[in-house]
């Protein structure tokens, strides 16, 4: 089908709740898209941080192909080598006590904010079920996780929303302090906020929080649906922090590209979902867990740390183009932010899809960079030269 034909039957079947650009992609390889009209893209997105590998990663089709055909679901009435050896992974790769298997990012934020209300519910009793998130933060779209993300226009429509959460300004300890009481659990923060416009937390801040949560008891819990297993040139974000969180989520990048989240509690909140406590008909699915485990096995420290250098190249390749419409180049590894005057991100982001490289955007004003980790110097160096074509 065309482009045309495409666009026809979704406008016409589904729902239409996404700003979609106006292209549908076909396929891909490494880095690189075609469109269903053959035009040929530099991809900056990777989904939105999920095809962590690029497109058409042979090892990563043949993982999800094998397991396929041994056995492509069973519940989690039963163990299976997929889910168990890819905990085995991934649990010391974070410093971990123990994993839970879910389908999605917001899946596992609510996931993270049970193990915070059961943990001090079972410790301290009723009335201490409250978690503080921060202002401009993104934790999902369901009922409770739409309330726990730290903007207000998000909390419209779909009222009643689930209770117990408060704002705090990030990067201020005043401002977490006025949000404090006895009625806290946890504190739930990105490290670097995503959506709200690509913002590193300052590493201060984040242990000054971190040592608050342990005073308190509260439990510290860290979303790293987006900056989670590579994208900011460490497995996680929060180890070039120097925090180690009670309860860590995770999602988007973890299999490669098939639907996949879930968190990992610290020793002190192993047990406390036990049975019957928790769980998911789809979470951990073999074959997801499959691709997960290659795209674990990929990030080596060495992987890691050519990432992190691709993306202080990419950093500065775009500082080094001086263009009018840049007021600044933030982020670690490879999740960067590009501060845009001049136009609307939006009008950007067109304008560069236009001359053939896919970017994302977030914030009021930021052109938001996720390319797949394994993107080469030849692939960044021809998205510059786009940008650079697009941005005089
Ligand atoms: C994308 C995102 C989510 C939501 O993930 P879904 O898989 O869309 O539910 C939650 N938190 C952060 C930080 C995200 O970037």
């Amino acid at each position: 089908m065309n482009f045309n034909e495409i666009k026809t039957l979704d406008e016409g079947y589904v729902l239409q709740t996404y700003g979609r650009n106006q292209i549908a992609i076909d396929h891909g390889r490494g880095a690189t898209l075609w469109d269903t009209e053959g035009k040929e893209y530099i991809d900056f997105t990777s989904g939105i941080g999920v095809c962590s590998l690029g497109y058409a990663n042979e090892t990563w089709a043949r993982a999800i192909y094998d397991q396929a055909m041994k056995v492509g679901h069973i519940s989690n009435l039963f163990y299976t080598e997929p889910y168990a050896l890819l905990a085995s992974k991934l649990v010391p790769a974070a410093g971990m006590a123990a994993a839970f298997f879910g389908n999605s990012g917001a899946e596992a934020n609510e996931g993270m904010i049970k193990v915070a209300r059961k943990y001090s519910y079972e410790k301290y009793g009723e009335g201490r079920a409250a978690i503080i998130t921060l202002k401009n933060s993104f934790h999902g779209r369901t009922i409770t996780t739409l309330k726990a993300t730290g903007q207000d226009h998000f909390h419209e429509f779909f009222f009643p929303f689930t209770e117990g959460f408060r704002y705090a300004e990030a990067n201020n300890m005043d401002s977490l302090m006025a949000a404090a009481g006895d009625d806290v659990c946890g504190v739930m923060m990105e490290l670097i906020q995503g959506e709200g416009g690509v913002n590193p937390l300052d590493r201060d801040y984040v242990q000054a929080v971190a040592k608050l949560c342990e005073e308190r008891d509260w439990l510290l819990l860290v979303d790293e649906v987006q900056t989670g297993v590579g994208r900011t040139g460490s497995m996680f974000a929060y180890q070039q922090f120097g925090i180690q969180p009670d309860v860590v989520t995770f999602a988007k990048g973890i299999a490669g590209g098939l639907p996949f989240g879930g968190f990992m509690t610290n020793e002190k909140c192993r047990n406390v979902l036990r049975t019957g406590d928790h769980g998911s008909t789809f979470g951990g699915n073999p074959m997801a867990a499959a691709a997960a485990s290659v795209v674990m096995d990929t990030l080596t420290p060495d992987f890691l740390a050519q990432a992190a250098e691709k993306g202080q190249y990419l950093r500065d390749g775009i500082a080094r183009l001086s263009s009018p419409y840049v007021s600044g180049v933030r982020g670690m590894g490879l999740m960067i932010g590009v501060g845009v005057q001049g136009m609307t991100h939006k009008e950007l982001k067109d304008q560069l899809m236009a001359a053939g490289l896919l970017c994302l955007t977030a914030g009021a004003d930021t052109l938001r960079l996720l390319p797949p980790l394994v993107i080469t110097k030849e692939e960044i160096d021809k998205g510059l030269a786009i940008m650079a074509q697009v941005m005089k």
